[in-house]
């Protein structure tokens, strides 16, 4: 390099970045390159050399996008206003509620001016500037909190790191946005995953499935959101920066220095500083709204990455303001939802699978087709019953739809004068273990207990994320360790040994280790979660938490009687009887106790900020009330109180807003239940 003063080098190194962050703009934001590829190389390589030689290098110099920074974790980073997630609208009517309750909020009848935008499937994520250099970058996380992946965010191109003179010159700006993965590369990703785990294997290295530095937990992504966010949350950017992330920016957070009056200029300055952003569209009134939600929804495939909806926001900065927020929502805005994506294929078989409490349910095995750049090689077909009303047959040219993180389902058949082969029925005994089927209602049922693939099903469940969670011993493990008998039981995880899981493929000194302290980690467990990881039929999530909150002690709840069982408010007789079922099996009762003596259960927190009038009291809430449904919930679960949908005898309070329900203030009536109105509840709340 010949010598340079450091007066030449600095005006070369500034006329450089210039340069770059025009090109890197002109290709990541308009998709529009001015140079080919080699010759953005060479100023890149340059501008990298000059900076080191000359000592010039600066946070916010394109050069930084590749640096390559490897944390240990990311550090916590507060947003200056919180990023609250929106409403959902799953119907027209739902979206018509919500313009109506925005008009009687703002007291008028006429129609309110609003904006349309796409909603991105992505990751969430809020960049702040200060005097319009990119000092952070953090995800959402709880909305008030989320994690400072600065390094990361500064990898994707689409992203200016300093806001162009264009715009308006705020001292501090948030702006918010998305980061996608684009469809178009989703499935190349995933096979370069799957051949570098392949190779790993074979050079005997720990596979990407537990590799816990880089928290990839994922061999496969399973849907693009996934690959944007496993990819955002490197803790080696140089990981992220091979990515193709991209980031459409779609709203501003806090702002110091510039007043904006509205949505639409906020679009415009999004534009002049330089971010990547979809169309945001006017709207006057909701009817319009509305249309462009449809029209959006029909050209959805032809986006590059995945929209779920259209957000509807109120234009106005000063409305938005009167409007406010409930504890979860803004009042201003709200998404509608697009209905689930469906798509035609065929019917190769349809097999049948056990599940761990028993179901036999019938599976649709397709010709491989792609959703949203996913490949689709199964669809549940729930029942037979369902399986003969949609007449589904071998052969056949079926309807498939998806929708988020869903599993797969046969819609319709594709009429045809060619139909499949005969109508299909379930098997007389379960493919898994040859006991003889029964039938319960719609359902069929393997009553055998011991039946390996419940087992599977059992453990598997017991393993995952909303229970134990176990990180590397997912549903394959899980098989392997049955087919091996080294499994027989939940409890049997706990007394695994390194000499078991040495003898066994796909088991190497380390993974073994990592293996044994995942299991030692899980033993610390709340109540809620330790029922909830049993397979106890029909208690999910939700069960758990309202008999662990009531019985608080396993000895309690084992000790229940029918009684006990159906005085609890949201256990009906069903799940009662499911309970005592479980409980009066010795062998399941058995492993229960055998599990007892292995984990250690956490104290069940009492519920924090109780008030006595409100607190073990039971709520119905009917007709509209001043504020959100789900806030004023929220408001007396805070208090130590219940709200349910229907009156019972349990009820203690209906609180009536305007056009209340009938059938539930005569039942209320009937069984002399206290009707109060809502000023009433606010007094109990102490607002
Ligand atoms: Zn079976």
């Amino acid at each position: 390099m010949a010598r340079l003063t450091k007066k030449q080098a600095r005006a070369e190194v500034s006329r450089l970045r210039e340069e770059i962050s025009r090109h890197d703009h002109l290709y990541y934001a308009e998709s529009n390159p001015e140079i080919p590829d080699a010759d953005y190389d060479k100023l890149m390589r340059r501008l990298i050399e000059l900076e080191q030689v000359y000592d010039l290098v600066v946070p916010d110099s394109p050069s930084q996008r590749v640096a390559g920074e490897v944390t240990e974790q990311f550090n916590p980073f507060s947003h200056v206003i919180p990023m609250m997630s929106i409403d959902n609208a799953v119907d027209e009517q739902e979206t018509r509620e919500f313009d109506q309750r925005t008009k009687r909020f703002l007291k008028t009848e006429e129609e309110i001016e609003y904006v349309l935008q796409p909603k991105f499937d992505g990751v969430s994520a809020s960049l702040t500037y200060v005097k319009g250099v990119l000092l952070h970058g953090a995800t959402r996380g709880d909305g008030k909190t989320g994690e400072d992946v600065t390094a990361n965010i500064k990898t994707i191109r689409s992203i200016p790191l300093v806001l162009s003179k264009q715009g308006p010159k705020p001292n501090l700006v948030e702006i918010r946005g998305e980061v996608v993965f684009p469809l178009s590369l989703f499935a190349k990703l995933n096979e370069e995953r799957k051949k570098l785990n392949e190779r790993l294997e074979e050079e005997g290295r720990i596979p990407l499935e537990r590799n816990k530095k880089s928290k990839s937990t994922w061999v496969l992504f399973k849907n693009p959101r996934n690959a944007a966010s496993g990819s955002l949350r490197q803790l080696d950017s140089s990981v992220t920066a091979r990515r193709p992330l991209l980031f459409y920016a779609w709203g501003v957070g806090g702002c110091e220095g510039v007043d904006f009056k509205d949505e639409l200029e906020i679009y415009k300055a999004l534009c002049e500083w330089g971010f990547k952003v979809e169309e945001t569209r006017n709207c006057w009134g909701i009817d319009n709204a509305i249309k462009w939600a449809r029209k959006l929804e029909k050209k959805r495939d032809s986006f590059d990455y995945e929209i779920d909806g259209a957000v509807v926001k109120v234009r106005s900065r000063r409305l938005q303001e009167i409007l406010g927020t409930t504890a979860k929502y803004p009042r201003w805005s709200m998404a509608i939802k697009f209905s689930p994506k469906q798509i035609t294929t065929k019917v190769m078989d349809i097999t049948v699978q056990v599940g761990r409490t028993g179901h036999l349910t019938p599976v649709a095995e397709l010709e491989p087709v792609k959703i949203s750049g996913i490949e689709i090689k199964r669809a549940s077909l729930h029942t037979e019953d369902t399986v003969r009303e949609k007449d589904v047959r071998i052969g056949d040219t079926v309807v498939i739809q998806r929708a988020g993180d869903v599993i797969p389902e046969v819609v319709e058949v594709v009429p045809s004068q060619e139909r499949g082969e005969e109508a299909f029925s379930m098997p007389k005994n379960c493919p898994r273990c040859e006991t003889p089927i029964e039938r319960e209602g719609s359902f069929h049922l393997c009553p055998n207990i011991s039946c390996p693939a419940q087992i599977r099903g059992r453990i598997s469940l017991f393993a995952s994320r909303n229970a134990f969670d176990i990180e590397g011993l997912g549903a394959k493990r899980v098989e392997q360790l049955i087919s091996e008998g080294i499994l027989r039981n939940m409890a049997d995880i706990f007394t695994l040994t390194k000499e078991q899981l040495l003898g066994l493929e796909g088991f190497a000194e380390k993974s073994a280790e990592n293996l044994l302290e995942e299991i030692e980690k899980s033993r610390d467990i709340s109540f809620e979660r330790f029922i909830n990881s049993l397979s106890i039929k029909h208690v999910g999530a939700r069960t758990a938490q309202i008999l662990a909150r009531e019985f608080k002690t396993p000895e309690n709840l084992m000790a229940a009687t029918d009684e006990d069982l159906v005085r609890v408010d949201g256990v009906g007789e069903e799940l009662a009887q499911s309970v005592l079922r479980f409980f009066g099996d010795p062998e399941r009762k058995g492993v229960v106790e055998a599990l007892l003596r292995q984990v250690r259960l956490e104290k069940e927190p009492e519920p924090s900020g109780e008030n006595e009038k409100i607190a073990g009291k039971t709520f119905v809430l009917t007709g509209t009330l001043s504020i959100p449904r789900e806030e004023a919930k929220s408001e007396i679960e805070r208090l130590g109180g219940k709200v349910v949908n229907s009156v019972s005898g349990k009820t203690d309070f209906l609180v009536s807003g305007t056009d209340p329900g009938t059938a539930k203030l005569q039942k209320a009536r009937e069984l002399g239940t206290d009707i109060i109105t809502e000023e009433h509840l606010k007094s109990l709340i102490g607002l």
